[in-house]
């Protein structure tokens, strides 16, 4: 009998609504959650199909990476989540997909900036776009320098202000709370940059949403003085 078992079958579930809702390809795309008070991460195997995905195959590790529970080798990003949440001790779950608008964004090495409300209610401005990776990071440890990378873009940023950051040449990667919000974010970002990718489209010399339009839609959902929704 697992100690993980339900931090186990939380991260199965949020890893097969990836696949529900179509953002990942093939074994594209995983999704973790930490427990704070055990010190580890569970996170999808490596290279499995979502259809053979079972609860056991999740793979439990600590912090610093090595496996705690588990048969099967962690995924290959393991280390870009694990220095997430090693470097911010307010997320619970990260995700990661090459859902397609988004990951155009960032092949594209463009933030994707906020024109609209529909990004306001969730990010306060633009989800920011980490560089392309200098030879030596990717020669060097190259999963815990993709972490290393999106730290540094928040640097004057709390990091739930944009619960979502694409990678240069690479793709997004999301978290929230737990790893349910994380996919949520995941799912909310792709759509965003649907959005905007159509928007750019129609009208390439738009300008971004105004500011006060910004504070009106993040600030009544996630402000101290947030109102939206039920109490
Ligand atoms: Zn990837």
């Amino acid at each position: 009998m697992s100690k993980f078992l339900e931090l186990k079958r939380e991260v199965f579930e949020a890893n097969m609504e990836l696949d529900t809702r179509k953002l990942v390809t093939y074994t594209f795309g995983n999704v973790s959650q930490i427990d704070r008070a055990a010190g580890v991460v569970a996170i999808k195997p490596s290279g499995v199909p979502y259809e053979a995905l079972k609860v056991e195959d999740i793979v439990v590790v600590d912090l610093e990476n090595n496996i705690v529970e588990g048969k099967l080798n962690p995924s290959s990003d393991t280390k870009t989540h694990t220095y997430l949440y090693r470097t911010w001790d307010n997320i619970g779950g990260v995700t990661h997909t090459h859902s397609t608008y988004a990951t155009a964004w960032a092949q594209a090495q463009i933030d994707i900036p906020c024109l609209g409300t529909t990004q306001a209610d969730y990010v306060y401005g633009a989800i920011p776009c980490a560089p392309v990776m200098s030879n030596e990071r990717i020669q060097g440890d190259y999963e815990e320098e993709t972490g290393a990378q999106i730290v540094e873009l928040f640097q004057d940023r709390d990091p739930n202000e944009s619960p979502m950051v694409i990678v240069a040449g690479h793709a997004p990667f999301t978290w929230g709370k737990d790893a349910a919000k994380s996919v949520y974010h995941a799912v909310l970002l792709e759509e965003i940059a649907k959005m905007a990718y159509l928007t750019k489209t129609l009208s390439p010399q738009i300008g971004d949403l105004k500011q006060e339009l910004v504070d009106k839609h993040y600030l009544r959902k996630n402000g101290k003085n947030a109102y939206y929704g039920q109490k």
